[in-house]
């Protein structure tokens, strides 16, 4: 195996022993690092490769991080963590902030213009009413809308033209 990343778990097991190094530690893929993130892979027969440098893929349990207890494999990532996927782990924060910066001037734009775009709902609701009472002097005038002490009930919501 190439290079150990961050993302391996380091266990002493002694020098000269067999699997481990020239100083006696042994490596084991943490697939529950906080820090791991999903990258492009492929997967060709029974093998999950990293797509851009062609090493293993390891799985990534992000169910695991902190005091989680989901096994399920939720990505893969490159075993070396090649400039390739950390180039596009970059890509991807780079993208997150755009977004964040974006959303923060958008923001300011939408408070800025709040004050400016006031809608004057007192003469909107005017309008409406002078409509409404255009409608109703129409409606007696054509004699119907009419109603008589017996055929009111009281409850002007109830009154339909
Ligand atoms: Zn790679």
């Amino acid at each position: 195996m190439s290079e150990k990343t961050k993302f391996y778990s380091r266990c002493y097991i002694g020098k000269g022993i067999d699997g481990a190094d020239e100083y006696g530690y042994t490596y084991s893929w943490n697939s529950s690092h906080p820090e791991l993130v999903e990258t492009k892979t492929v997967k060709i027969s029974r093998y999950t490769y990293c797509a851009y440098c062609g090493e293993n893929a390891n799985p990534i349990q992000a169910g695991l991080v902190g005091d989680g207890r989901d096994y399920s494999v939720t990505g893969y990532t490159c075993s070396c963590n090649c400039k390739g996927s950390q180039n596009e782990v970059e890509y991807f924060k780079e993208l997150e902030e755009l977004k964040q910066k974006f959303y923060k001037e958008e923001e300011s734009l939408v408070n800025k213009y709040s004050e400016l775009l006031q809608v004057d709902v007192e003469k909107l609701i005017c309008i409406k009413h002078q409509y409404e009472l255009a409608r109703i002097e129409r409606e007696k005038n054509r004699n119907i809308g009419k109603r008589d002490y017996f055929n009111f009930d009281g409850d002007v919501n109830s009154l339909v033209y």
